[in-house]
């Protein structure tokens, strides 16, 4: 017989208490996310520009059995198969038994993150020192890319069509590069500037040599430029390139640094990259342990998401509407009926309420560590300015398959209302028609070179994405 009163028991039964994973999952549950984060940090260590995370994908699709499609090939009922866009986007695709008209499953992440790119002439020299010139890529926050240490990743296409990998300062033993910053005792002008103007987008640049060329002599070079040579001609030692070659090359500057456990507990992971890399390792696992679906699953790790999806390799491309044309034409159905019944898990990061920023969460509506999977409903900015805010019908849809499943996952709304905002690719695929849903990890320093995340909430993504792909 319960001591409790009727109002007591009428509130335990009516009132939703969100509970973090050490509430909700066992000891084997939570030794297991955390299994499950090493893992992703294996592979988001290989994956710091969207090439190559490609890449990093690629190699265990393979080992999983996955083969190469070509668009245009035929598709099969039982087919696990991956379309490789262009080197920087990727299209993981289990082709079920189901009839194709009842749609087809999409998680959809990205694998570019905010960085600094090169120039396409960015080698220089300065009083002595060699610097590249950079165009920041994506949503920065100048301050936090100056002191730390950072590396130079990406490819250069020669003029003769070869293109080489250029991968320096992660591996044990390699240099880093940086960008300098002023001593406090001289930075009176600079605090004086608000934050988002004491550094600038042409103040980035990067410390790449600081010493002229030495001739076989011994003596230093008489050619001016002494630096800027010492820097090309290391450059085009290792990789055989040439200045006029920065012109056709993607070079960006990442953060050296590796991902690591933060905390006594050891229960976030630090990394450059977790947005949304730390959505899209989830999106190719879930497809991974569901190869005998019957449903027709696709990941999608877009490029471009960054700096608003446009392009070949982004969201907005057509790429993924002819996908599923070529799936509906080789299983005999139509395709705008495929696009009308598929169903589509925006696969990205939300915030994570922060204690230490109170001010700009609203805390009730806010997504908490260690409490699972964020689910927005709708993002954009304002007055739900340029959102996908996806109906009641398909939150309960998905709702089900995350109870259903054991999941744990919470509602996300990024922020205090007016307070900022910001979007996805959720828009570019439900304005094909396509039910879509923002689901991700919280994300603790969002932008930063060193963002956090936890590793239970890395797992639920997991469980959460699988659940809707089996
Ligand atoms: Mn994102
Ligand atoms: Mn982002």
């Amino acid at each position: 017989m319960s001591d409790k009163t009727k109002g007591q028991l009428l509130k335990e039964e009516l009132f939703y208490k969100k509970k973090s994973a050490f509430e909700l999952k066992s000891a084997e549950d939570l030794a297991r996310a955390k299994a499950y984060a090493a893992d992703y940090a294996a592979w988001l260590d290989a994956s710091k520009t969207e090439r190559e995370a490609v890449t990093a994908s690629i190699a265990l699709l393979e080992k999983a059995g996955y083969r190469e499609y070509k668009l245009g090939e035929a598709l099969a009922a039982g087919d696990n198969v991956y379309l490789n866009n262009r080197g920087k986007n990727l299209f993981v695709i289990h082709v079920g038994s189901e009839p194709i008209e009842n749609g087809v499953r999409i998680c959809a992440a990205h694998i570019d993150a905010p960085r600094i790119d090169l120039k396409q002439h960015p080698l220089y020299e300065n009083d002595g020192f060699g610097y590249f010139k950079t165009h920041y890529y994506g949503g920065i926050r100048k301050y936090q890319w100056a002191t730390i240490p950072l590396a130079l990743h990406g490819v250069v296409t020669k003029a003769d069509g070869t293109t080489v990998d250029v991968r320096i300062g992660d591996e044990a033993g390699d240099p880093v590069f940086c960008i300098t910053d002023l001593l406090p005792h001289l930075a009176k002008d600079q605090n004086g500037r608000p934050l988002g103007s004491a550094f600038t987008g042409e103040g980035l640049n990067i410390v790449m040599a600081t010493s002229p060329y030495i001739e076989e002599d011994g003596k230093v070079t008489p050619a001016d430029e002494k630096t800027k040579l010492n820097v090309m001609i290391m450059l085009y030692e290792k990789y055989g390139i040439t200045e006029s070659d920065f012109m056709s090359a993607e070079l960006s500057i990442v953060p050296a640094q590796n991902s690591v456990d933060v905390g006594l507990d050891r229960w976030l992971i630090g990394a450059y990259g977790h947005d949304d890399r730390v959505c899209s390792y989830p999106a190719l696992t879930a497809l991974m342990e569901t190869k005998d679906s019957v449903h027709t699953n696709i990941a999608v790790l877009a490029d471009k998401e960054e700096t608003g999806s446009d392009g070949v390799s982004g969201m907005q491309c057509c790429l993924l509407v002819d996908l599923i044309d070529e799936l509906a034409k080789n299983l005999n159905g139509n395709a705008n009926v495929v696009r009308m019944n598929s169903k589509c898990l925006s696969a990205d990061v939300t915030a994570c309420y922060d204690p230490n920023y109170a001010e700009v969460f609203e805390r009730r509506n806010s997504s908490l560590l260690h409490c699972g999977v964020g689910l927005s409903k709708y993002t954009g900015s304002g007055g739900k300015g340029g959102t996908n805010d996806t109906s009641a019908e398909y939150v309960a849809f998905v709702r089900k398959i995350f109870d259903d499943a054991g999941v744990i996952w919470q509602t996300a709304e990024l922020g205090k209302v007016d307070q900022g905002g910001g979007g996805t690719v959720a828009k570019y695929i439900s304005n094909q028609n396509i039910d879509t849903v923002d689901i991700g990890v919280p994300v603790l320093s969002m932008h930063a070179p060193f963002e956090c995340i936890s590793k239970s909430d890395l797992y639920e993504a997991h469980l959460a994405f699988t659940a809707f792909c089996k």
